[in-house]
């Protein structure tokens, strides 16, 4: 029997495997269905330069010391350092993210017409917080940034039922007063709290699956590629691949709980609450014409337009050209006329309202049988992937003893 046994090679199970490896733990194993680690992280050649198969993938600066654990894998003079510069497509007038904190570069009549509808808006006349995701974003920003952009864009990420979305998750927007966006138009700068990838990362000469790919061959037998993982049984804490079947100790699982085709011993009433776990799947497709932008990708609410983000690989990639769209799985029509495509299947987990209790509920139930749910997929929840890293480090630093 293994000490522990990881399930899935993303960020989430390499960092606990190499977080075991440092820590002098060799009885354990990772097994990841792929044959390259990486998971939505991963790269791959297209076109001659790298490109993210899983999205535009950026690499924050705001945890220094998820960075240092990286950058001991990949060191820090093999990236480059961006200061994020991303627009969203209102209309044809491509204005800075956050809109709110950017109305200013908008025609005149454009900036009156918003500023009236911020102003308006329920949190800055008293109202009280909506519990529906659609209520939610028209009290919090007005109906015109709702109409044009958030509530478009939304459903073009999430699917067309917005309300099946709950709203707790929505305190990670950028959060911009309406005194900040008045005073934005008067003096033509942003004022708002830095969003997220505000700076970042990104490989000098690799996409961001080089990372990671690194990461994997330092776990040498530790790690089994190309072997997928098809039950589990909490009773006896084994798992069963395509391959074999494994027990261990401890088992930490990053994959998606739906991928395991049987959950054994797992009660009934916890085997419902994870039928409540719900994602969106997104292709990625890549063209070899290069963009006229500075943007390093641009946001496009416009329901017309199948994608939803553009990813301007000469941007940001060295030495590279062409872009990538980002589309829901549920607006690909037919077969791209891209150079390149792949589908995610697994590429956002859905914030549904019976979400958070449902996923609560089964880690719980989980740790009970030591079987700890990490990562995007083990929590089910949005988390980028320096988040991911400095999650897994701390479930090592408790578990490993
Ligand atoms: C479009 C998009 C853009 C993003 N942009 C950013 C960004 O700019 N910056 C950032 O930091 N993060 C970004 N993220 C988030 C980032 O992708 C995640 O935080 C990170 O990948 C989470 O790692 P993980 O290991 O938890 O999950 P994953 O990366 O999904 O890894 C799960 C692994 O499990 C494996 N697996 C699945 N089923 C099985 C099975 N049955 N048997 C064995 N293995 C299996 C998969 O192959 C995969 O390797 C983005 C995500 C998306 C979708």
């Amino acid at each position: 029997m293994l000490n522990f046994l990881i399930i899935g090679g993303g960020p989430a199970g390499l960092t606990f495997a190499n977080m075991l490896k440092q820590k002098g733990e060799n009885d354990f194993l990772l097994i990841e269905k792929e044959n390259v680690a990486g998971g939505l992280c991963r790269s791959v050649d297209v076109d001659g330069s790298p490109l993210d198969i899983g999205g535009g993938h950026f690499l924050d600066v705001r945890r220094p010391e998820v960075n240092k654990f990286l950058f001991s894998f990949m060191p820090e003079n093999e990236w480059n350092v961006f200061e994020r510069d991303s627009r969203i497509n209102i209309r044809g007038q491509l204005i800075h993210h956050p809109l709110e904190a950017n109305i200013w570069e908008m025609d005149i009549e454009s900036q009156i017409s918003y500023l009236k509808s911020i102003a308006s808006a329920g949190c800055n006349v008293g109202s009280p917080k909506p519990d529906r995701f659609t209520d939610w974003i028209r009290w919090k920003l007005g109906d015109k940034i709702a109409d044009d952009y958030m509530l478009p864009y939304n459903r073009k990420m999430f699917g067309k039922n917005l309300d099946i979305l709950g709203t707790y998750w929505l305190e990670k927007l950028p959060d911009v007063s309406f005194e900040d966006t008045l005073r934005s138009c008067l003096v033509h700068k942003a004022y708002a709290k830095q969003p997220g990838h505000a700076r970042f990362y990104y490989p000098k000469k690799y996409g961001y699956g080089e990372l990671w790919r690194r990461m994997s061959l330092v776990l040498g037998s530790n790690i089994r590629l190309g072997e997928s993982v098809i039950d589990i049984d909490f009773d006896n804490r084994s798992i069963r691949t395509d391959k074999g079947e494994y027990q261990a100790q401890n088992i930490i699982t990053t994959i998606p709980w739906k991928m395991y085709k049987e959950l054994k011993g797992m009660p009934d009433s916890i085997k419902a609450q994870v039928d409540k776990l719900l994602h969106t799947s997104v292709c990625v497709e890549y063209f070899g014409e290069n963009q006229d932008t500075t943007a390093h990708w641009v946001y496009y609410p416009d329901p017309e337009l199948a994608y939803h983000r553009v990813l301007v690989r000469s941007n940001f990639c060295n030495n590279s050209k062409g872009y990538w769209t980002e589309t829901n799985k549920d607006r690909v029509l037919s077969k791209g006329d891209g150079l390149f495509a792949y589908m995610n299947e697994y590429a956002y987990p859905l914030n549904t309202i019976e979400k958070k209790e449902a996923i609560t509920e089964i880690l719980d139930w989980c740790k009970t049988k030591r079987v700890y749910g990490l990562g995007r997929w083990g929590e089910h929840e949005h988390y980028n992937s320096d988040l991911t890293v400095e999650l897994s480090m701390r479930l090592a630093e408790k578990i490993i003893k």
